[in-house]
């Protein structure tokens, strides 16, 4: 069993799988880069910090 998401790299729909026989690692089918989980976390904080920023904005 796989999951998968969206690319962090080429944002293909659905690249990105999460291969459960080893949890620390992430692969793309789209454009063959593996990811590890400080990888994700890296971008998914660069997301907050929009999320932040945008919604501090939206504010004034
Ligand atoms: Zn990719």
């Amino acid at each position: 069993m796989t999951m998968t998401t969206r690319c962090i790299l080429c944002n293909a729909e659905h690249g990105l799988c999460l291969v459960l026989a080893d949890c620390e690692s992430f692969h793309c089918k789209e454009c063959g880069e593996s990811f590890d989980v400080a990888d994700l976390e890296e971008h998914i904080m660069q997301l907050r910090k929009l999320v932040c920023v945008s919604r501090a904005a939206e504010k004034e």
